[in-house]
């Protein structure tokens, strides 16, 4: 922090644009003619794919196959202007949607819970993306507590490594969120969820894998304690919930976290991660449909008509449905399979590699497809910067402190694991040079070790949030040097 910013060079860095582009404050007078529009934005899509297509990007972009989303995009073209609350005007929309919730409920254990047990009868409903489909996992649990219970201060259980979007549902509903640590393996401490569970506890969640470590919490465990509490479980497949089932079918050891495991009521999974959709679907499932029944909502006393509504959103659109719809059938069972292949054996290397070849590193836990890394010795958020300048896009953790690589289709090209490790070797190198000065990339994160860096951060965050709605400024000085 010896350094002044550079304001001009900050700016640049946020409105990359400002300097080439127009920045519209008001609707253009006269209408810009579509052919420009399309040259911009196919320029401006170009140079932003550019580092993703290249593999060297940590999850984010799941597919990377052009002509798979140019396929998805014809589908969704005809449907884009679509409502599909307009039901006997898009009766498609039912097929695509019903179709892509029963596709999910079958990969996901379904048909041998209800075999097991004949009062399970999965079911669910499409989302706008993970955190959509928690939140209302959330809402759910929360409804069927007050009609069952009359409970009116709710909690839930989960572990810390949950994912965030619990915190944020919980925060506007009014949800208490008691978080257990984790056991000396970085999966959750049944134990320790077991002495948080009290008499306005609605749910426990577990994660198949977390976000930040990518493991596999102790569903089987989680199970027994929610079936032993009278409780629901909500397994937050968000991420795992599209690959791992078809890495157990590989023969990988994926732990059972499905409606297999007896306890099991609910199960978030993204069709717009590796389900391989467009951005802006998720799939939530619930093991009955008199839990789902709670999230349904209903007015019927408003002069607009009778509403009927299953979620959060209104009016959405057909085209995320039927390109969502696409991808599953499109992928099927033997595209899913090879494309879980290659992540699984991709992040295997890096897994190994870091185990057998960087001493100074140590992998969080034992990984399957996303493989987190701290060090004991280093500062990480080095290793981060030279990972950058090397042209790699890895994921920042803290708490402690790692970076993570999350293993996606276009990072499993032949020499990109075994470069990789080339170049991560050659990060931790340069870490140890510049032992004691201050990281960039870490800066942010750096900063949340005290209760000082929180307030810090938390006014850093909204100053950027607050700037992420404005048109870039006006340009006053030419590029930094
Ligand atoms: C991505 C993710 C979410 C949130 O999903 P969004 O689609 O980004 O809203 C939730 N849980 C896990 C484990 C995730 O990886």
């Amino acid at each position: 922090m010896t350094q002044e910013p550079d304001f001009e060079q900050m700016l640049d860095d946020m409105y990359p644009y400002r300097r080439t582009t127009h920045t519209h404050r008001q609707v253009p007078e006269r209408p810009e003619s579509r052919e420009s529009v399309r040259e911009l934005v196919a320029d401006l899509a170009a140079r932003e794919d550019a580092q993703g297509d290249a593999g060297r990007v940590s999850g984010s972009i799941y597919s990377g196959d052009h002509e798979h989303y140019a396929f998805l995009n014809e589908v969704f073209g005809h449907f884009s202007h679509a409502n599909v609350l307009q039901r006997d005007m898009y009766p498609s929309s039912t097929k695509f949607e019903a179709e892509i919730v029963a596709m999910t409920a079958a990969m996901l254990g379904s048909r041998e819970a209800a075999a097991s047990d004949p009062s399970t009868d999965v079911c669910g409903v499409l989302t706008s993306g993970g955190t959509e489909s928690l939140i209302t996992a959330l809402y759910t649990y929360r409804e069927r507590a007050r009609a069952e219970r009359g409970v009116t201060e709710p909690n839930v259980v989960l572990p810390v490594t949950a994912h965030v979007a619990l915190d944020k549902g919980a925060h506007w509903m009014g949800i208490e969120l008691r978080k257990a640590p984790l056991r000396s393996d970085w999966l959750a401490d049944v134990d320790a969820m077991a002495d948080l569970v009290d008499d306005r506890t609605i749910a426990l969640v577990g994660s198949a894998g977390n976000y930040g470590h990518g493991l596999i919490d102790p569903i089987e465990e989680l199970g027994a304690l929610a079936v032993d509490r009278g409780i629901g479980l909500h397994v937050d497949g968000c991420l795992g919930g599209f690959l791992l089932p078809w890495g157990e079918r590989l023969g990988y050891p994926v732990p059972r976290f499905d409606f297999r495991v007896p306890g099991v009521t609910s199960i978030s999974a993204d069709t717009h991660k590796y389900g391989y959709a467009l951005k802006g679907t998720s799939v939530l499932l619930y093991r009955s449909r008199e839990l789902r029944r709670h999230q349904w909502f209903t007015a019927a006393e408003w002069p607009g008509g009778l509403y009927v509504s299953p979620g959060f959103a209104g009016s959405r659109s057909g085209g995320l449905i039927a390109s969502t719809w696409a991808a599953m059938v499109t992928m099927g069972e033997s595209g899913y399979l090879a494309a879980a292949e290659g992540i699984f054996r991709t992040a295997g290397l890096i897994r190994d590699g870091i185990r057998e070849r960087i001493p100074e590193l140590e992998v969080i836990g034992d990984p399957l497809f996303l493989v987190a890394f701290r060090s004991a010795e280093l500062d990480i958020y080095l290793v981060n910067d030279a990972l950058k300048d090397s042209g790699w896009r890895m994921n920042s953790l803290h708490l402690p402190p790692a970076l993570h690589f999350c293993v996606t289709r276009p990072n499993t090209r032949d020499g990109i694991a075994e470069q990789f490790l080339d170049d991560l070797a050659a990060a931790v190198a340069y870490a140890k040079e510049h032992a004691g000065e201050p990281a960039q990339s870490g800066a942010v994160y750096g900063l949340g070790g005290t209760p000082a860096g929180y307030g810090t951060m938390t006014t850093l965050m909204a100053a950027v949030l607050e700037a992420m709605y404005e048109p870039a400024p006006p340009v006053t000085q030419s590029p930094a040097q």
